[in-house]
């Protein structure tokens, strides 16, 4: 692991340290944030240290106080502007962000759009497999649905990241109509 990359880590683990996802188990932020530097390098083949070690911050600016400037002190321009390119604006309604993540997703660099393919990989297993707590299946649909609206845009990238972006949305699709057959949620 580069020095970059441990940096981000460290500098990652710092700002997420009181930040739990929404499942039952309250799994700790972090452990998506690795999950998606994970996927970047073992199944994208992705080895530029600029781009895993934006995968590493790459809710860092949205979801802590974390500043773009604190980004490009630490970690340069690139850094900054590949989270800058991952950001919702937070001042924003809900509904709003989601459609305009479909609307940017066109623009965005072919960087960028890796990130975002392997933040929806992780984002769509864990609507399958450890859900937000007190989400109907309905919902939980309704959140895979959006995310192939946004991976339309990001296509033509990288082939692996693609190929297990269609595989993780199948089986949860598959999963969540087991799940619906079987009178649960
Ligand atoms: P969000 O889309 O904000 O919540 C999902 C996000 O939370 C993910 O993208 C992920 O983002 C993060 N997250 C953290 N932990 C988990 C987890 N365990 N599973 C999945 N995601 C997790 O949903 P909101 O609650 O804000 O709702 C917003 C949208 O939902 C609105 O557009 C609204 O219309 C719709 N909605 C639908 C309802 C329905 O019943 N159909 C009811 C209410 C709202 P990250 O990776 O960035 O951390
Ligand atoms: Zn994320």
């Amino acid at each position: 692991m580069s020095a970059l990359v441990r940096r981000a880590l460290a500098f990652a683990a710092e700002k997420h340290r009181k930040q739990l996802r929404k499942d039952a188990d309250r799994t700790p932020y972090m452990n998506h944030v690795v999950a998606v530097a994970a996927t970047l390098r073992h199944v994208g083949g992705v080895t530029d240290p600029e781009i895993l070690a934006a995968a590493l911050l790459h809710d860092t600016v949205e979801d802590t106080e974390t500043t773009p400037d604190e980004l490009e002190r630490a970690f340069g321009p690139r850094v900054r502007a590949l989270v800058a390119e991952l950001t919702d604006d937070k001042s924003l309604a809900k509904d709003v962000r989601k459609e305009l993540q479909v609307e940017h997703a066109d623009g965005l660099s072919p960087e960028a759009k890796q990130l975002k393919l392997c933040d929806k990989i992780c984002n769509v297993l864990d609507v399958t497999h450890s859900p937000a707590v007190g989400w109907s299946l309905e919902r939980r649909r309704e959140y895979l649905d959006w995310t192939a609206r946004v991976i339309a845009h990001c296509r033509g990238v990288n082939p692996a990241l693609e190929a297990r972006y269609d595989q993780v949305l199948a089986a949860g699709r598959e999963a969540l109509d087991r799940a619906g057959e079987a009178g649960v949620g």
